[in-house]
Parts: C-alpha cells; sequence; structure tokens
C-alpha cells in the first residue's frame, strides 16, 4: 500500500478509503481524450478493475489528446494499447478490454459488474444506453464531454429515484451530437474534464459526497465554470417512477 501513502494520507481517504478504491470495479466508456486521462487516473490510484471498452483504432488525429497512444499505436485498437500502457503504470490492478461495440446485455452485465461508470463516449445513443443501464442497476455514473475549448460534466445516481438522470438532460430530439473530427478540440481540455471525473469517481469509490444531478460546464476561453441544476424530469423514460416501475 505504500504506492498510495499520499492517499492514505488524506483524512477523507485514509486506509480504509484505500482499501475500498482497491476493492472497485470502473467502466470506463470511451477511450478518447476523456477516458485516456481517466483511466490513467484511476489506475495510476489503485482501482482494482478497469472494464476499458472502445472499439476504435488509433488515428494519427488522435494522437494530439489521447495520451495514451504514441505514434507506433496507429491502426492498432485502442483497448490494446491503452491495457498495456495502464499495465506499466500500475501493474497491480487487472484490466479487461471489451473492443466491440457494446450491446444491451453485454452493458447491462458490465455495468452490474461495476462500482462506478464513466462515460466519455462520442455519441448520444451509446450515452443513452449507458445511462439507462445505470439507472436500473443503481450504479452512479459520471458523464463527461469536450469539444473546441469547451467541456461539461455531471454526476448522477446511484439513487434515481429522486436525483435525476442522463436523460433527464439530453432529449432524444438533441441527436444532433457535435464531434471533435468536425469542430476540432484544444488539446488539454478533454483531459480537464477526464481529470475531474477521475477525482468524481475516486470519491464515489472512497464514499467521499459529492453533489449530483449538477451540471458542470467549463469554459476554456474564459477559464469559468457555471453550474447548472438538472431537474428531474417528470416523464423522463429512464428514471421516471413510472419508467422505473415498467423495469
Ligand atoms: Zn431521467
Amino acid at each position: 500500500m505504500n504506492r498510495y501513502a499520499r492517499h492514505i494520507a488524506l483524512e477523507q481517504v485514509g486506509e480504509k478509503g484505500q482499501k475500498r478504491i482497491v476493492n472497485s470495479t470502473a467502466l470506463i466508456i470511451g477511450l478518447g481524450g476523456i477516458g485516456c486521462a481517466v483511466s490513467s487516473y484511476l489506475a495510476c490510484a489503485g482501482v482494482g478493475r478497469l472494464f476499458i471498452c472502445d472499439f476504435d483504432t488509433v488515428d494519427e488525429t488522435n494522437l494530439g489528446r489521447q495520451t495514451l497512444y504514441s505514434s507506433s499505436d496507429i491502426g492498432q485498437l485502442k483497448t490494446i494499447c491503452a491495457a498495456s500502457r495502464l499495465i506499466e503504470m500500475n501493474a497491480d490492478i487487472k484490466i479487461r478490454q471489451i473492443s466491440e461495440r457494446l450491446d444491451n446485455e453485454a452493458l447491462y452485465t458490465a455495468v452490474t459488474l461495476s462500482d462506478v461508470v464513466i462515460d466519455g463516449c462520442d455519441n448520444f445513443a451509446t450515452r443513452f444506453q449507458v445511462n439507462a443501464a445505470s439507472v436500473r442497476n443503481n450504479r452512479p455514473l459520471i458523464s463527461g464531454a469536450a469539444i473546441r475549448l469547451e467541456g461539461q460534466l455531471a454526476v448522477f445516481g446511484p439513487d434515481y429515484t429522486e436525483s435525476p438522470c442522463y436523460r433527464c438532460l439530453y432529449q432524444e430530439a438533441d441527436e444532433s451530437l457535435e464531434t471533435c473530427a468536425g469542430n476540432g478540440v484544444l488539446s488539454p481540455v478533454p483531459g480537464v474534464i477526464g481529470t475531474i471525473m477521475a477525482v468524481e469517481a475516486l470519491k464515489c469509490l472512497a464514499g467521499i459526497n459529492s453533489e449530483r444531478g449538477i451540471l458542470n460546464l467549463y469554459d476554456a476561453v474564459s477559464t469559468e465554470w457555471q453550474k447548472i441544476n438538472i431537474n428531474k424530469a417528470k416523464n423522463c423514460p429512464v428514471c421516471s417512477k413510472t419508467a422505473i416501475g415498467f423495469l
């Protein structure tokens, strides 16, 4: 445990909190700029088991911000490259790679086996599926995105009876998700968001309270953060009382 001495020295973590972290499993959806930052910190912090999911291969245009990969990784699966780097960082953890698109069943299984779900993927369809699986299994969901010089993140659950879910925030009609490919992104912005998502994940795992259901918006131009309360949508198809009753 000497590796984690600086965590153990923290009043809010201590030996008990670090043991919880070491005995935890985190599911990371998407190994782009956000996923690289989150998985690096969770591996270094000693999260015992990491499920890392991405079906994509490393592209040269990723290298500016996806810090787990290097030029020699171009064309290789992100999961394979990421797993080998993460194990170099901390050989005491276990990593399971999921290198294909998660269908509902595989996703539910992965969520069931995880203590925290971290979503840094690049499309609404997957985000909605990940949210539904997290609500259904009462798992905390940490969701984040970054584009241009902007980023956002929010922590949801694990009690969704009173608190909102990701689907309360975004409707199906918002399908026009912008991409970094089309809009550009400043290299460290996904790293900023991913790093804070790692902080939130470790707080969840160590048992440190966190604000839930708040959208945190980051403006890298003005270096300002804005907090917006997310209201629980009365008729949310995922987390409303009727929807949960049907599950
Ligand atoms: Zn909802």
